[in-house]
């Protein structure tokens, strides 16, 4: 089932683009293969053939050159037109969706619901634990054509960390209320950064209040062309949020799940029921380095003598627009040393699903992100995304050069830990 869209304005945002050709240098893929069709203006065309019915959704070679947009957002910063080209590319593959081959579509969907379910999520863990992986039969179904290699993903090795109790309270006097978003990713295989995260709010002043009973965001299906299942899950986290009155912010620390958050008011803005509702929400919400930035970091700070590189995570700096301020709070470290990262915010080729379904292009973004890290001289990679975090740590296999979360690293230099109350 696809949403309905409103075909006239949906045909004029597409107008908007005036084929410029300045969002070309920006676009990874366009970068790996020069080809006009795999750059963002190629992709706009395509997009304007299928809405005008020139090309039949079914078309392979259509559907092949949307598949491997990694939907990074690289293209709207660098536009001058102002083109929202991650609007336009939600609606395209919604629509194609329907006509993706059955076992695909269905393969795609369980995977979806797979990992944003975190019971489920943890089955298929365990079971690609002991089977060494996701079986390659699976991995095949998700693909595109023609097909690639199956990829290998990095993840912890130990998950489903115990979960934050339901309130924290600040250290010294309360500077500010904020719903702290547990992610379904994140809680299962990132729960180490969860609590970094809330012992960084905490050590800040910040009381934290963590709905237990929260869902996944929506933003994977989102941008994978399932909206309907999108726009349900936004519903629902925003039913969990309601009950915390007055809050300050929301406070989010997953680039992706951020960047869907802060679009809900959009994405809702023909549900009467949630309109006001939606718009509300998503003007609370700010990715952690964002709020923190903003409020003013007053925790002290131990020496933390690392030379680190700074990736940007395609939804925080594009999506987002947040840059300077992760690297404003790594910069206050004693003694650590921020060096800069050619091509810092060329995606890495995670991008959600991704480096499942489409793996020669990921793994080829992949490279391209590790050769840019040694030439970088770091030691510690820092990003702020759970997609990046686990797929360079695969490609630094070999480099013995940790990723970590910003909150990881920020977290290791508090003097005090509030969550420990110890002094480290
Ligand atoms: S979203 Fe990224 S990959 Fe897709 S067209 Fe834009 S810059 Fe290129
Ligand atoms: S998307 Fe923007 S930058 Fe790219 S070709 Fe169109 S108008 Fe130019």
């Amino acid at each position: 089932m696809t949403v309905s869209y409103d075909r006239v304005k949906y045909s004029s945002d597409l107008d908007n683009c005036v084929h410029c050709g300045f969002c070309l240098p920006a676009c990874p893929t366009y970068l790996e293969t020069g080809s006009e069709a795999d750059s963002p203006r190629g992709r706009i065309v395509m997009m304007k053939k299928l809405h005008e019915g020139d090309v039949e959704q079914k078309s392979v070679d259509l559907r092949r050159h949307i598949d491997k947009c990694l939907g990074c957002l690289a293209c709207e910063p660098a536009c001058p037109s102002g083109v929202r080209y991650g609007d336009l590319l939600d609606v395209a593959r919604d629509r194609m969706n329907e006509a993706r081959p059955f076992l695909q579509r269905t393969a795609r969907a369980s995977l979806l619901t797979s990992l944003t379910d975190p019971d489920k999520l943890r089955t298929v863990l365990k079971a690609s634990k002991l089977s060494g992986g996701l079986p390659e039969s699976v991995a095949r179904l998700l693909m595109g054509d023609p097909l690639g290699t199956p990829s290998r993903l990095s993840l912890p090795q130990e998950f489903d960390i115990a979960p934050l109790p339901s309130i924290i309270r600040p250290t010294g006097e309360r500077r500010a209320r904020v719903g702290m978003l547990t992610g379904c990713v994140m809680r299962v295989l990132y729960g180490d950064v969860n609590s970094d995260t809330a012992a960084i709010l905490a050590a800040n002043g910040c009381e934290v209040l963590i709905n237990q009973h929260q869902g996944c965001c929506g933003a994977l299906h989102g941008h994978n062309g399932f909206r309907v299942q999108a726009r349900t899950l936004a519903k629902k986290l925003i039913d969990a949020f309601t009950p915390f009155d007055g809050l300050d912010a929301i406070v989010i620390n997953s680039a992706g799940c951020g960047s869907s958050m802060k679009e809900f008011g959009h994405l809702l803005a023909d549900d009467p029921a949630y309109t006001s509702r939606a718009a509300a929400f998503s003007a609370l919400c700010f990715d952690t380095s964002e709020f923190l930035d903003q409020l003013g970091w007053i925790a002290p700070l131990k020496s933390l003598p690392i030379k680190a590189a700074y990736h940007d995570a395609c939804h925080l700096a594009h999506a987002q627009r947040v840059t300077e301020a992760p690297r404003r709070l790594l910069g206050q470290i004693p003694d650590l040393t921020l060096l800069p990262l050619p091509e810092a915010d060329v995606c890495c080729g995670s991008a959600g699903i991704y480096n499942l379904t489409e793996p020669d292009m990921a793994k080829s973004l992949q490279r391209r992100k590790v050769q840019n890290v040694i030439a970088s001289g770091a030691s510690v990679v820092v990003t702020g995304n759970p997609g990046c975090l686990a797929w360079i740590s695969a490609g630094l296999t070999e480099h013995d050069i940790p990723v970590f979360h910003p909150a990881s690293v920020l977290r290791a230099s508090l003097a005090v830990d509030p969550l420990f109350s110890a002094e480290l």
